[in-house]
């Protein structure tokens, strides 16, 4: 036959192998020699150089395997041109072996025989259709959601670890970023096909010792033994550099998520479980669609979705309350006004403290609606107060700069004081300093021609501060916890307090400290001139019913005071 390259050993698992079933399409490819030998069946016509470049411009592919099929030939000429460590790549096609034939799955096997350069030289090809058994299997693999019939899939990653005791292995689990939008755009077909072509593609990827699946609509998962983490990161740019970036017109990314199995004895649906983790705590990172599953990530995602699934609930069922924090005349210890804090009471989970759901929220934009909550029950509590005879103090709302662009918040705060008939300079609200990224001048700009009052919340905490007062358009600064306890502990840091104070207050702008704690930091705040404060020395953030107690204490006993 004139078979170089093929030895002894070869040539008996050949011969073997064909023994043992007759109904395939065997073929050897020497592609040094450009020579084709059938060795079963005549899919390939004598005299051709390379069968693959064939199959794939004939016929006997079917269209919707040819992007697929287009794949594996291009990984064949590159073993063959930069060289390869396999020996033995997979895949299903749709197929017929003749033009009156229907197309059947077909499931193609190449034996790739190298040279002493790894450079591939020669191949041997086998065709087989699927027994509906097969059939069967398969049709379940690509169908099946998370929920139906995991199974098999997990029959397949068992065998692979068995089969890999000495060797890791790692759950790779992507999606289509903003599929859903894909979908929306170019219609489902066109989403359906873009999936196919992922299926498609990872059939040509993945040997038999990655087993993959179509997890739900754009979840796919890959489970791969590795020996070195670096090859996790290759298999995935490989994936990526063969799947491309568009299909169709239609341009999409990949995001990933990898878990490496720690613990063999435990459920696969477990390491899946992480893989899904991991994934989503990168969505939406422009720089980066690779995310690596640890024990911290689970936790604060699970944090994560916890909070986020009882959000929506939780505005029905008015869980959201507000706390208010009195803010006080260091030298006369009179309430001056409050602060608005937001508390969820979670029917389960007890009290939870902003810190643990406000950056949530500001990440899925679900802040502006507890926001808006909060300035409405702060309204309402100043016109419940007027209503009730107790004289009213201003009450400064949080503003979260996520929506700064994107909503009216002027608007808002106009339609708000006209609904409950509130002097405007009893609502007041903070924005947090920070360079002017968001447009926050104007905004703070606007909110005061209307009459409102704004505070830069948190001043000192981040850069540029003594640059920004230069311009700001701010009423008042709020001196931040941090910069008030750091720069406290030394003279120079006290000094730097005392300039602060006055220099702001030559050029106007009023002051107010938070997060005073201590007796001593009072009496320093009030020998610069600051004469208002909040902090923990003086109350937590309270209920707004025992906020309610101390203002009429103060009213009575200034009525007692007259007297
Ligand atoms: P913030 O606006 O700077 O509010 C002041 C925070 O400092 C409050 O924490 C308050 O309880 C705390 N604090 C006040 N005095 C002291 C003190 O003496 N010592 C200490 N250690 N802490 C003190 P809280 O209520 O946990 O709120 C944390 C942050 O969450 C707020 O910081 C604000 O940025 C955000 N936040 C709270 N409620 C809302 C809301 O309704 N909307 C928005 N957008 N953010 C909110
Ligand atoms: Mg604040
Ligand atoms: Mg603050």
């Amino acid at each position: 036959m004139g078979i170089n390259f093929w030895s002894e050993d070869d040539l008996k698992l050949l011969t073997d192998t064909i023994a043992a079933d007759k109904e395939s399409a065997h073929f050897l490819w020497n592609c040094r020699e450009s020579r084709v030998v059938q060795l079963c069946g005549d899919v390939i016509p004598e005299g051709i150089g390379d069968p693959f470049a064939y199959l794939n411009s004939s016929k006997f592919v079917k269209e919707t395997s040819l992007a697929a099929f287009g794949m594996l030939c291009a990984r064949i000429n590159s073993f063959i041109e930069d060289g390869t460590e396999e020996s033995r790549i997979a895949a299903d096609f749709s197929m017929r072996f003749s033009e009156d034939e229907d197309y059947r799955m077909c499931h193609m096997t190449v034996v790739i025989l190298s040279d002493n350069d790894k450079r591939a030289v020669s191949f041997f090809v086998t065709m087989r259709f699927f027994r509906e058994k097969h059939m069967a299997e398969r049709r379940i693999l690509d169908n099946f959601t998370s929920d139906k019939s995991p199974e098999i899939f997990a029959r397949h990653i068992k065998r692979m670890m068995d089969c890999n005791p000495e060797r890791e292995i790692a759950f790779i689990q992507f999606d289509v970023e903003r599929f859903k939008i894909i979908n929306d755009a170019y219609g489902e077909k066109a989403g359906d096909r873009l999936l196919k072509y992922l299926k498609d593609s990872l059939t040509v990827m993945c040997s038999d010792e990655q087993p993959f699946a179509r997890l739900t609509a754009d979840v796919f998962m890959v489970v791969i033994p590795f020996d070195e983490e670096s090859e996790i990161i290759d298999f995935i740019h490989k994936l990526e550099e063969n799947i491309g970036k568009s299909y169709e017109g239609i341009e999409f990314r990949l995001v990933f998520g990898v878990c490496i199995v720690e613990d063999r004895t435990a459920q696969t649906r477990t390491h899946g479980d992480n893989a899904t983790l991991a994934r989503q705590s990168i969505k939406g990172n422009a720089l980066n669609n690779i995310g690596f599953y640890n024990g911290k990530l689970k936790n604060d995602l699970y944090h994560q979705h916890y909070i986020e699934d009882d959000m929506t609930n939780a505005i029905l069922n008015n869980e959201f309350v507000m706390f208010l924090q009195p803010k006080y005349n260091i030298s006369t210890g009179e309430i001056i006004g409050a602060e608005a804090l937001a508390r969820w009471m979670h029917p389960y989970k007890g009290l939870i403290p902003p810190n643990q759901f406000v950056p949530i929220f500001e990440k899925n934009g679900f802040i502006l609606k507890l926001d808006q909550l909060m300035w409405e029950k702060a309204c309402m509590k100043i016109r419940a107060w007027i209503d009730e005879g107790i004289e009213p103090v201003p009450i400064s709302v949080n503003i979260s700069r996520e929506y700064l662009n994107t909503f009216d918040v002027v608007g808002k705060f106009n339609e708000l004081v006209e609904k409950y008939r509130i002097p405007i300079h009893l609502l007041e609200a903070e924005i947090t300093e920070s360079y002017d990224a968001d447009n926050t001048s104007d905004v703070v700009r606007k909110m005061k021609s209307c009459g409102f009052t704004m505070l830069m919340d948190d001043f000192g905490s981040g850069f540029s501060s003594l640059n920004m007062l230069k311009t700001t358009p701010f009423d008042v600064l709020k001196i931040d916890r941090g910069f008030l306890s750091e720069f406290m502990e030394s003279e120079r840091g006290r000094k730097i307090i005392a300039h602060t104070i006055s220099m702001s207050r030559d050029i106007g702008l009023n002051i107010i400290a938070e997060g005073v704690e201590t007796g001593a930091q009072a009496k320093f705040l009030q020998s610069c001139g600051c004469d208002a404060a909040q902090g923990f020395y003086y109350s937590k953030p309270i209920p707004v019913e025992e906020f309610d107690r101390q203002l009429h204490e103060k009213a009575v006993e200034g009525e007692r005071k007259k007297k």
